[in-house]
């Protein structure tokens, strides 16, 4: 396929407005593509030669591609500098100054999409000395060849976004349509890719033999599964009414990790399925003493201060999550590992089986005395008194909650349901019981003493996972402290979108908008009725949240936008509110 059929799909897509039709112009641009075109082109569309959870990276900063744009375009580095102070896109700079490049376009070679992709492979794996320059020539070489609007998308890859707002519902939805016609065939891609997580990969084996190439699709050591998450409790009566005898763990504010092991190798997975193992090494360490050669488990990592004994706040935790000095903040802030679940062990793909039953196998796995690694504390209980009194202790403790789990039922990977409920103390003098995590859509400009920070509130939705949009419900104009305003200002700037990005929905309209990308944590009053804004909406009204403040601690750098709280779980609060 050639790279200028994949740009002007990538053209027209960034021009709808609209979801449904986003979808079909995807399967177009699929369509054209062979099956092992289309893996690349997956990947290419996030910005990246592999898998997300890989570590494999194109890592090219900014600079450099501004530098191989000065050397294609024979423009000064000055110029195109301003140029991207001023459009703040690389991707419209490429657009200009390869447009109106000196040179002759004469020696062009065509490029093809296998071509861009090999270019970029060659700089993810460039090392050593030289490896800078290599890098550059290898990205100056395609923008030799590429036309003005090849060289847009060719600019934007390296910095990790195409800015084209595609979540993975969307590129599901538009393979069916590839290779059916319609979107019946969304279903067993998704259960497919709640099990992998290689979206490109799947999309190879979908397009060569249909739904039977993915048929086998399943849960192995090195791919990360979708996580599980639960649904939030009204009452501890609930819990008893729909679980009847349930498992109940202490929920802990940690910080989450699927952990693989396979052979010698193990490997630590974020919530956002991304590789975190460079992060925990003693958490590798203890893994490797395991005796399962393959095993995959589900736990939660926190911190602890060594004098106290004390566990400290997920915030905390993630302190962690720079790349350099870990050795000596794991001496300073040591962690325990809580395994909760286990989904594979040697050979065997332990999903399908009841919780009752994985926990009694994850006991046997953990070894005793390890100083990382444990079977997080878990009861039964049959009758809710009994919880209730359970639950009481729990929050005397400080711990946020507690996790109930259906003894019966499966490991539901990527799906939210009853097979899990969670239950915390109500929130402050809230009538909410939880937060929620909303998605940023937009900001507005600050007036007065705000100016200065060009920032003065966020506008946020929620994540709808029938259409795969994002629905508005709050604008948040106070609470932030002045750093938080700066912080907001300089990484909202960079994801401006020129107009409303398509799979954002609402009336409300903010100064800028963004691309979907970064998830808040907002607390509010309470959760409301509104004509104004679209979470839900039905007859006119939708979900509003009432008094919306950030929760300390701002962005939740472990949740993508459609891991965000999603329409149905507000509907859900909605009414809990309302029955207590
Ligand atoms: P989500 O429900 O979307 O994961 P969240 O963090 O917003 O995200 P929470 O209610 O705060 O929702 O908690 C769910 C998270 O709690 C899990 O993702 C996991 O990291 C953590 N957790 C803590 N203890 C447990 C436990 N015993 N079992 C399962 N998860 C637990």
């Amino acid at each position: 396929m050639k790279f200028s059929e994949l740009a002007d799909g990538l053209e027209k897509l960034e021009s709808t407005s609209s979801r449904l039709e986003m979808t079909d112009l995807l399967a177009d641009v699929f369509k054209k593509a062979k099956p092992n075109e289309l893996q690349k082109i997956i990947y290419l569309m996030q910005g990246r030669i592999s898998p997300s959870f890989s570590n494999l990276e194109i890592g090219m900063g900014e600079k450099m591609v501004q530098q191989a744009l000065a050397t294609a375009s024979g423009f000064d580095k000055s110029k195109i500098e301003k140029l991207y102070t001023e459009k703040g896109d690389l991707g419209l700079v490429a657009m200009e100054v390869m447009g109106a490049r000196k040179q002759s376009a004469l020696a062009r070679r065509e490029l093809s999409v296998d071509d861009v992709f090999e270019n970029f492979v060659k700089i993810a794996t460039a090392s050593g000395s030289g490896s800078q320059e290599l890098k550059k020539s290898l990205l100056i070489d395609l923008f030799n060849s590429s036309s003005h609007t090849e060289a847009k998308w060719i600019a934007r890859i390296p910095t990790g976004s195409l800015r084209l707002g595609v979540g993975e519902p969307t590129v599901m939805d538009a393979l069916s349509v590839a290779k059916k016609g319609d979107k019946s065939l969304r279903y067993q891609l998704e259960v497919a890719f709640n099990q992998s997580s290689d979206l490109g990969s799947l999309a190879k084996a979908f397009m060569e033999k249909g739904a039977k190439g993915i048929e086998n699709y399943s849960v192995n050591p090195g791919f990360p599964i979708r996580a599980a998450l639960g649904e939030r409790a009204g009452t501890i009566e609930e819990i008893m009414t729909r679980m009847k005898t349930p498992l109940v763990e202490p929920k802990m504010d940690g910080f989450r990790q699927q952990i693989h092991k396979k052979g010698n190798e193990v490997t630590i997975y974020s919530r956002k399925q991304e590789n975190m193992t460079h992060m925990f090494p003693e958490v590798v360490a203890s893994v490797k003493k395991l005796k399962a050669k393959n095993i995959i488990l589900d736990a939660e990592a926190l911190g602890y201060n060594p004098k106290t004994g004390s566990y400290l706040s997920f915030q905390e935790t993630i302190k962690r999550k720079r790349k350099y000095g870990v050795t000596a903040k794991a001496e300073e802030m040591p962690l325990h590992v809580m395994c909760f679940d286990i989904m594979y062990l040697d050979g065997k793909d332990l999903t399908g089986k009841r919780f009752s039953e994985r926990r009694k196998i994850l006991e046997k796995q953990i070894l005793k005395n390890d100083p990382v690694l444990t079977v997080i504390d878990q009861q039964e209980f049959r009758d809710a008194k009994s919880l209730e009194k359970y639950f009481k202790g729990i929050v005397k403790k400080n711990i946020e909650g507690i996790m109930a789990k259906n003894p019966e039922l499966e490991y539901k990977a990527g799906k939210r349901g009853f097979h899990w409920m969670k239950y915390k103390p109500s929130y402050d003098a809230s009538k909410m019981r939880d937060t929620v995590d909303a998605v940023i859509i937009g900001y507005y400009k600050g007036r007065g003493k705000r100016t200065g920070f060009g920032f003065g509130g966020l506008l946020t939705a929620v994540y709808d996972e029938d259409d795969d949009e994002f629905k508005s419900i709050a604008r948040v104009g106070s609470g932030f402290t002045e750093e938080q305003m700066s912080e907001f200002s300089n990484a909202l700037s960079k994801i401006k979108a020129a107009k409303k990005p398509a799979r954002v929905d609402s009336d409300m309209e903010p100064d800028v908008w963004v691309t979907p990308k970064y998830v808040v944590t907002l607390i509010a009053d309470e959760i409301s009725l509104s004509p104004v804004h679209t979470a839900g909406r039905a007859r006119g009204k939708g979900y509003a949240l009432r008094f919306p403040r950030i929760v300390s601690g701002g962005v939740r750098i472990d949740k993508n936008p459609e891991q965000a709280t999603t329409v149905s779980e507000i509907m859900r609060m909605y009414k809990q509110q309302h029955t207590k």
